[in-house]
């Protein structure tokens, strides 16, 4: 059916600019629809946002990108090349993983990771061979087939059932990948990464291993810029296509008829937006909880909502550095002493250890503009416990940044500590307010990332 004029003349309003928000609003613009964006920060992009300071740039969230294809179908939805509009850059090493005894592993294609893993432990490159050889199959399964079916019904869910226990969807992503390899350095490698959509290795089913695989088939990927340049690219295409952009206006319902019929959004400023189809950006939670009347939303309940299980949160340090590092690489993960426990202490008790585990993110690696000459700009990403944990952030946070930075000094940035020229810390507090993240328990036991981080606290300090 070509429905490529499916919306002629029908108004569409998009509850939220991040980069889901975005990609919906240009594949409605595409599709003929009068598509609104309404946006309630004051810049496009949601948690990837971008702040400058004392010339460095900062993304505020989201640096890796895979697969790169998702981004080139928004774009070819609307006509268009992604290369035309923003540039992406194959990273490699894909990630540098420190490891708590002084050891690191560079983990990149399939061929550079059997050397390193002959360097590191040759027991196992074998079982790595073969984790790679099963992981395949999840993989198209699970991202190329079921990856594009919604599942909205429980016997959609029941489709799944009988590949899920072939390839022993039952089992935990570390407990599967320890079926392979036996060094616990390389359980940690090929089995941390659920940990970037904010699921417990322990706990999130073993179809997560795909991550590794996309990532070995498509690569790691950043946007030549920042991740921020993908969300002007995709607001240019947005307007090019006729879409409307409002920014600092928060909606405050989605307007719904007697007859159950979406028929607008409200503003907190008063404004209506009328119609037909609105699409929330917005968390989930927060959509269902404060913008639809209860009486329109049965199934999904407050209390829905407030029995779900969130994810972690991620504590951020942004900071430029006046020195280089030549040896270091675009993305680190430094793995604490601890894995499990630390793993445990984030999601089951809810505490802040001594110990914890960061992502290093260095984009001036890869785009030095991003920081003024000579220097670096960085950003230390580490999950901590959500914010159920009742921590007091306001009293916790500058010690705990300090203890981030003194260890990354210590172990693998030496010299760091003086060269903070310019160092925001991110408060935990009020970001469930900024961002309204969501907490949701999917089928695959999917847990919504509860990163909402990203308000620039206004204590922003020098050193
Ligand atoms: C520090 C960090 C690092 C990350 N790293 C990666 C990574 O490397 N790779 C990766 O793939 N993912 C990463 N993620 C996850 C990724 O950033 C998110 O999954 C993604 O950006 C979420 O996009 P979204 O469109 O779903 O929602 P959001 O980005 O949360 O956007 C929602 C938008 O809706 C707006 N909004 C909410 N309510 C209203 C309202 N009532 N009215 C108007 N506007 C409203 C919000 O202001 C926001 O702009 C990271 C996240 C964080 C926080």
């Amino acid at each position: 059916m070509d429905n490529s004029n499916l919306g002629q003349g029908k108004n569409a309003v998009i509850v939220g600019s991040g980069l889901g928000g975005l990609a919906a609003a240009v594949r409605m613009q595409a599709k003929g629809f009068q598509v609104t964006l309404i946006e309630k920060r004051h810049q496009l992009g949601g948690r990837a946002g971008v702040f400058t300071k004392d010339g460095y740039t900062f993304d505020t969230g989201p640096t890796i990108v895979t697969p790169p294809t998702v981004i080139d179908e928004v774009f070819e939805a609307a006509d268009r090349n992604r290369e035309d509009y923003v540039e992406m850059v194959n990273v490699s090493p894909k990630y540098r993983l420190y490891f708590s005894d002084g050891t690191h592993m560079d983990y990149g294609s399939y061929e550079d990771n059997l050397k390193e893993i002959q360097r590191i432990s040759p027991e196992d490159v074998e079982g790595y061979q073969r984790f790679m050889a099963k992981t395949k199959p999840v993989y198209e399964l699970g991202f190329e087939v079921f990856g594009s079916i919604p599942f909205e019904t429980i016997w959609s869910m029941a489709k799944m059932a009988p590949a899920g226990i072939l390839h022993q969807a039952y089992r935990s992503v570390y407990g599967r990948v320890s079926s392979f390899v036996k060094d616990e350095r390389l359980r940690m490698a090929l089995s941390f990464n659920p940990l970037f959509i904010g699921g417990n290795p322990f706990d999130v089913t073993s179809i997560y291993t795909l991550i590794t695989y996309i990532e070995e088939k498509h690569g790691v990927w950043w946007v030549r810029g920042g991740t921020h340049k993908l969300v002007e690219a995709l607001e240019k295409l947005f307007k090019e296509l006729g879409g409307e952009v409002v920014l600092n206006s928060e909606v405050e319902r989605i307007e719904v008829s007697k007859k159950r019929r979406v028929t607008g959004v409200s503003t907190k400023e008063g404004k209506h937006y009328d119609a037909g189809i609105v699409i929330s950006n917005s968390d989930v939670a927060n959509t269902y909880m404060n913008l639809i009347e209860p009486e329109f939303r049965l199934w999904n309940s407050d209390r829905r909502y407030k029995k779900a299980k969130y994810s972690m949160s991620l504590f951020m340090v942004y900071f430029g550095v006046e020195k280089k590092y030549p040896d270091m690489t675009h993305h680190s993960i430094v793995f604490g002493p601890r894995y499990k426990e630390l793993l445990n202490d984030i999601f089951k008790h809810n505490v802040i250890p001594d110990d914890f585990s960061t992502y290093l993110h260095i984009p001036t690696k890869t785009d030095p503009q991003l920081a003024p000459e000579g220097c670096e700009a960085m950003y230390a990403c580490t999950p901590v416990s959500n914010l159920d944990s009742k921590t007091v952030w306001e009293e916790k946070k500058d010690e705990f940044r300090d203890h981030i930075l003194s260890t990354l000094d210590r172990n693998i940035l030496p010299g760091l500590i003086g060269q903070g020229k310019s160092r925001t810390i991110v408060s935990l507090l009020d970001e469930r307010d900024d961002f309204r993240q969501c907490h949701v328990l999917g089928p695959l036991n999917v847990l919504g990332i509860d990163t909402s981080l990203i308000r620039h606290s206004s204590d922003d300090k020098a050193s």
